[in-house]
């Protein structure tokens, strides 16, 4: 008896302490409004917030705001659903003092900071898999104090076909969202029985698969054999007429991720946007990996690999891939690669915006940009309650101070992140809670 009544008062005390924190409904006033669904903006709009979730957005005129409600008046501001990576990694780094769980959350507070409220995570290592799967279990709540990652574990192989269904099993096991595996052109690609069984086993145990492809033949063979996504971009040779009709008639996604090209050359010299004040906001992660890639010997490697030339040359290749296929009408989702295990700079979080700017350049206009960041990456893989600002969504959203469909590099220009109803902190916050 006595122990219930503690346990009611110690509920009584946790539930004030949070409604202090952060007020139960939130109302944006006077904002435009571009929700993700590529639907034109609302140029004077009020979004409301109950609970973490969207519970009514629309017209000023006609949306009414709720008795005690917190009210921001966000006149002269865009507000954007939170960017979704569809192709990132949270990885936690090798050798590192940080408890791995602590290094994954940091890592999510970074894309959090940079309005990037969504990671798909396309492979893990071994060392953070399970911790990746734990944060994912525990993020389905209001208020969050960090991005949200949905995690395929590890990368599959197999020499076989059994090895490769007995690895897919282990994951469903432990509830990955979604599976990925990769096949890089080379002569040490797993057999085609092996990377066929992957594709089966896990629609088997209900799982969605994302393939690492560089060829053209890759892509087409994968997705003869029912693969989902397309992780990145086509590098060897221009898209075909037939694969951009396999492409359509199978509604399979494409994720261009050119900021993973970019990262492979850009250090060959000391990159400009290292004294970008943008990127600079990610210092707390970034600064440490800054001196290894401005050593001249760094950047003297990077000029003399072959692989330099090889990938300066794919960029143009992915590009012009992405523009065929976009007007193609093939959904286009972001991901960038970054945050990769072993690879610096590849930068979570300001990437994001680097790769938002270069599919502009590629061709593609500012809404489809915005809409691929966000309704397409989410529902590429099932993610119903992101990615669009409607009702019954959760609150995950960016308010700008200037508007992104004028210029697409105006989704830098960031006054507040808010994650399932909940405002995140201007500055990383390293510790776990
Ligand atoms: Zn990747």
């Amino acid at each position: 008896m006595i122990r219930r009544a503690l346990c009611v008062a110690i509920l009584a005390a946790s539930t004030a302490l949070a409604s202090a924190q952060s007020p139960t409904t939130v109302a944006f006033t006077n904002a435009r409004i571009i929700d993700g669904t590529g639907r034109a903006p609302i140029e004077r709009g009020t979004l409301v917030v109950t609970n973490g979730r969207v519970t009514a957005v629309g017209p000023s005129a006609s949306v009414t705001v709720p008795a005690g409600a917190q009210r921001i008046d966000a006149t002269g501001k865009t507000i954007v659903p939170g960017f979704v990576n569809a192709h990132g990694h949270v990885e936690a780094q090798m050798g590192a003092a940080l408890p791995v769980r602590d290094d994954l959350i940091r890592r999510l507070r970074i894309y959090a900071l940079y309005g990037v409220t969504t990671v798909v995570s396309l492979g893990s290592s071994a060392h953070d898999e399970a911790a990746g799967i734990r944060l994912m279990q525990e993020q389905e709540r209001a208020g969050l104090d960090r991005s949200r990652v949905y995690t395929s574990g590890t990368p599959v192989e197999g020499e076989t076909a059994a090895q490769a269904r007995a690895e897919v099993a282990r994951l469903a096991d432990l509830e990955v969202y979604a599976i990925k595996f990769r096949l890089n052109g080379g002569a040490n690609d797993m057999n085609e029985a092996a990377w066929s069984a992957i594709i089966d086993e896990a629609h088997r145990r209900g799982l969605k698969t994302a393939v690492h492809i560089y060829n053209l033949k890759d892509a087409q063979g994968t997705i003869d054999k029912g693969v989902d996504v397309i992780a990145h971009s086509v590098r060897d040779q221009d898209v075909t007429p037939a694969f951009i009709a396999a492409m359509k008639q199978k509604s399979i996604p494409y994720i261009p991720t050119l900021t993973r090209e970019l990262s492979v050359f850009v250090y060959e010299t000391t990159p400009d946007f290292f004294r970008d004040p943008f990127f600079l906001r990610g210092n707390a992660l970034y600064g440490p990996q800054v001196p290894q890639l401005t050593t001249p010997e760094y950047q003297a490697r990077v000029r003399s690999n072959p692989t330099t030339a090889q990938i300066k040359k794919a960029v143009g290749q992915a590009e012009r891939n992405l523009k065929v296929l976009s007007d193609a009408g093939v959904t286009i989702a972001m991901g960038t690669d970054t945050g990769a295990g072993g690879n610096p700079g590849r930068w979570q979080g300001y990437f994001e915006h680097v790769e938002m700017e270069m599919m502009n350049k590629a061709g593609m206009t500012p809404m489809q940009v915005i809409v691929a960041s966000t309704s397409n990456a989410a529902r590429i893989f099932g993610l119903s309650q992101v990615g669009t600002l409607e009702t019954g969504k959760w609150a995950d959203l960016v308010v700008l101070s200037a508007n992104p469909l004028e210029n697409i590099r105006n989704t830098r220009a960031i006054d507040s992140v808010w994650i399932a109803g909940a405002r995140q902190a201007d500055v990383p916050v390293t510790q776990s809670r």
